[in-house]
């Protein structure tokens, strides 16, 4: 189609050398194919032309000064990049990778994936490319405070909230929002992923985890199957594959893998979750010091992964559950698990599968859960933190919970119905991208040009 290869030119010139978010514009207009052509609405709006622009992107100086007196410069960003549907809403990433490629491709995901909650909140990301590791408490303040510092005067409580990601956790959140508080003399829900000493919500840590997982079974009921005695490759060792692997255990799985930047571990008789608990959460460390405590396990490091794609994609599953990073899922990663009879993917992460990765898991017609769908129980959990905070309410574990589950079946269902609708039952990273895309586009089109 000469609108994806035109679209795509247009963006070289205009935004170069975004590479990421190429590969996210294509593979969400690849797929709109068919509702591009039977509705000539959204090309007389120019939809396509303005959904692929940001409506703002800030990016700025973030001074700060480090233990050792000395005076460090990192980049911040904040891309809002879409309020057709309510406030901007997306994370902060804190990564060394971190650049205005990354945060575009996670910004325009993010329109789709929250459109497809059904809940109120336009698409945005944010982040610095700020390495937290190996920092101390104080540096990560300072360097907090200072990315405050300028972002305070963008956001707020209805119109940009932004939550965690990559390396921006409770602690992280805590200092950004002491700093907004002290700059604006504001008490408001203008971050989520927040303590729940001071406004956040339960289960919130747990969401996106969770959510993926329940995304999983809801697949794997429709082909008359439960997750109950599967085994389960989990990627990441952070927040998303931490409680992936909870919930896992929960309903009778058995994870058998995590991986961090260093390495992969191979448990056969299963992750301990206690001890990847302690390494991860409280003592911060890399994952090899799973063996001081497991020496039966196997630990795979980067340097021993295969040349064309990662070591725990080559371990025979059932399942698996990419929760680390973006292309972490390459072609023959793709081709090994579906040789070795893995029967559905359920994407934590953001676009972990690359481009051919995708076409071959299609191809295969395995579950396949792309991650704006999948992962999409962390968002849904931040707005229903919004919406405690809007109305000083606290909800149970288990009511949050119970929501959860009801805005991942929603997301399935939708998401499943499109893909049916247009006549491709296992596509769905076409029902995904369509029942985003029809949502924004049309609240996009009632707001007239804006
Ligand atoms: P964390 O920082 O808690 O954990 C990230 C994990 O992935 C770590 O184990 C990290 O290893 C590993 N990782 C990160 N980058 C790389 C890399 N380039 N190569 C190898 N390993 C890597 O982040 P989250 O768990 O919050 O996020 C994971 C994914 O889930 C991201 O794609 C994020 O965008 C997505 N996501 C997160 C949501 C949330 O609520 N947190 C919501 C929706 C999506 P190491 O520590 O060694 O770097």
């Amino acid at each position: 189609m000469t609108y994806i290869h035109d679209t795509i030119l247009k963006l070289q010139k205009t935004s170069p050398a975004q590479a990421e978010f190429y590969q996210a514009v294509e593979e969400v207009l690849d797929s709109l194919r068919p509702v591009l052509e039977s509705n000539e609405k959204y090309q007389r709006h120019a939809i396509i032309e303005r959904i692929v622009e940001p409506e703002r992107q800030i990016m700025f100086r973030v001074p700060w000064v480090d233990d050792q007196g000395n005076v460090q410069v990192n980049k911040g960003y904040r891309v809002e990049f879409n309020s057709a549907l309510g406030p901007y809403k997306g994370g902060l990433r804190f990564h060394p990778s971190v650049n205005a490629s990354i945060i575009k491709f996670l910004g325009f995901e993010q329109i789709f994936k929250n459109a497809l909650t059904g809940l109120p909140l336009g698409g945005g990301k944010g982040g610095a490319n700020f390495d937290p590791k190996g920092k101390s408490d104080s540096e990560i303040m300072r360097f907090c405070q200072s990315f405050m510092n300028e972002l305070y005067r963008h956001i707020g409580p209805t119109t940009d909230v932004p939550a965690g990601d990559i390396g921006v956790g409770a602690r992280e959140i805590g200092y950004l929002f002491g700093q907004y508080k002290r700059l604006t003399g504001n008490y408001d829900g203008v971050l989520t992923g927040k303590s729940l000493l001071w406004g956040g919500s339960l289960v919130r840590k747990e969401a996106t985890g969770y959510g993926c997982v329940y995304f999983a079974q809801y697949l794997l009921e429709d082909k008359g199957e439960t997750l109950a005695g599967k085994t389960c490759l989990v990627s990441g060792a952070g927040n998303v594959a931490i409680y992936t692997i909870e919930k896992l255990y929960q309903l009778g799985a058995c994870p058998v893998t995590c991986s961090d930047s260093s390495g992969t571990i191979y448990h056969a008789k299963g992750i301990n979750l206690e001890t990847l608990k302690e390494l991860k959460e409280v003592r911060k460390v890399k994952l090899n010091a799973y063996l001081e405590v497991h020496p039966e396990a196997q630990f795979i490091a980067v340097n021993d992964y295969p040349s064309d794609g990662h070591a725990v994609w080559r371990i025979s599953g059932n399942l698996a559950f990419p929760c680390a990073t973006q292309n972490e899922l390459t072609k023959a990663d793709a081709e090994a698990l579906i040789a070795n009879g893995c029967m559905a993917i359920s994407e934590g992460a953001n676009m972990p599968s690359t481009q051919n990765a995708v076409e071959i898991i299609l191809k295969a017609k395995i579950g396949y859960g792309p991650g704006k769908a999948a992962n999409a129980g962390g968002v849904s959990t931040s707005q229903l933190e919004m919406a405690q905070n809007a109305s000083m309410q606290c909800w149970s574990f288990e009511e949050v919970d119970e929501k959860l589950k009801v805005i991942m079946a929603n997301i399935y269902k939708s998401t499943r119905d499109t893909a049916v609708e247009f006549g491709e039952p296992h596509n769905l990273v076409l029902g995904a991208n369509i029942a985003g895309f029809r949502k924004v586009a049309d609240a996009m089109i009632e707001q007239g040009i804006v």
